[in-house]
């Protein structure tokens, strides 16, 4: 497959609309768009308005959504809501799995909505410490892939991103080295390719990435892009990641 990135910054709950509006328009000026690369911040649901339609060259997403069109769900913001406002959204992501109880059904339920409102879902998975330690990395995965992208339609395949991200690399400053990303990246690249023959799905590598292991890991054979979590938040270390990315590109 030819190399095509996705640069993506997950802010969690982290700026407000305006610092929002600020980053994405100090992010568009440090970098020029290019054939192959796509960048996409996922700021909170409450700055979505703020970064709407601001600058081409920054694509938009949300961090989750609940899988119901409308109803009494107190607090939930369904894709219908979310249409308008974003491109791409999470779903899986390890910190709504683990802090807020998501099951792969409710993962599931998540990313088939989100693909029935024309939304590009970011489906994470991804392993705990102890899985990996006791070599049961692969299973967990593919486990993941399974359950949480059952159901998807052929012509579904096209909108969706897969995000590897080791839990005990999320956030922890220990990455995973490039090799043991690429190991797992080949796994899901060949789960894909027997389940949806021909697709391009990109997947990703999200879990401490930063500028001085971006390039590396980006370098790997079937990296199509990360996921960057704590240093999608400053202007600079995005932007050292996405030239990470223009680097490969053009080399
Ligand atoms: C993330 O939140 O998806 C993430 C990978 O975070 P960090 O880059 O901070 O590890």
């Amino acid at each position: 497959m030819r190399k095509e990135y996705l640069i993506a910054g997950n802010w969690k709950m982290f700026k407000t609309g305006a610092e929002s509006r600020e980053f994405v328009q100090a992010l568009a000026r440090d970098f020029t768009a290019a054939p192959g690369l796509t960048v996409a911040v996922f700021p909170p649901y409450t700055a979505l308005e703020a970064v709407r339609g601001l600058d081409p060259k920054v694509r938009i997403g949300a961090q989750n959504l609940f899988y119901k069109e409308n109803g009494a769900f107190t607090g939930e913001i369904s894709p219908l809501m979310l249409r308008d406002l974003a491109e791409y959204v999470l779903v899986g992501h390890s910190e709504r799995r683990q802090i807020f109880h998501e099951s792969d059904e409710d993962v599931n339920l998540k990313l088939l909505a989100a693909l029935q409102f024309g939304l590009k879902p970011v489906f994470c998975v991804g392993e705990t410490l102890s899985e990996r330690e006791s070599g049961r990395t692969m299973d967990r995965i593919q486990g993941q892939l399974d359950k949480g992208l059952a159901g998807v339609n052929e012509e579904d395949w096209a909108r969706i991103t897969v995000a590897y991200e080791p839990i005990w690399a999320i956030g922890t400053g220990r990455n995973a080295t490039p090799g043991q990303a690429q190991d797992v990246h080949h796994a899901i690249r060949s789960w894909l390719n027997e389940k949806a023959p021909g697709n391009r799905v990109k997947v990703l590598y999200g879990g401490s990435v930063k500028p001085d292991n971006s390039l590396e890991l980006l370098a790997q054979e079937d990296i199509f892009g990360v996921l960057v979590g704590g240093a999608s938040l400053k202007v600079e270390s995005f932007s050292a990641i996405i030239h990470s990315g223009l680097t490969l590109l053009n080399a």
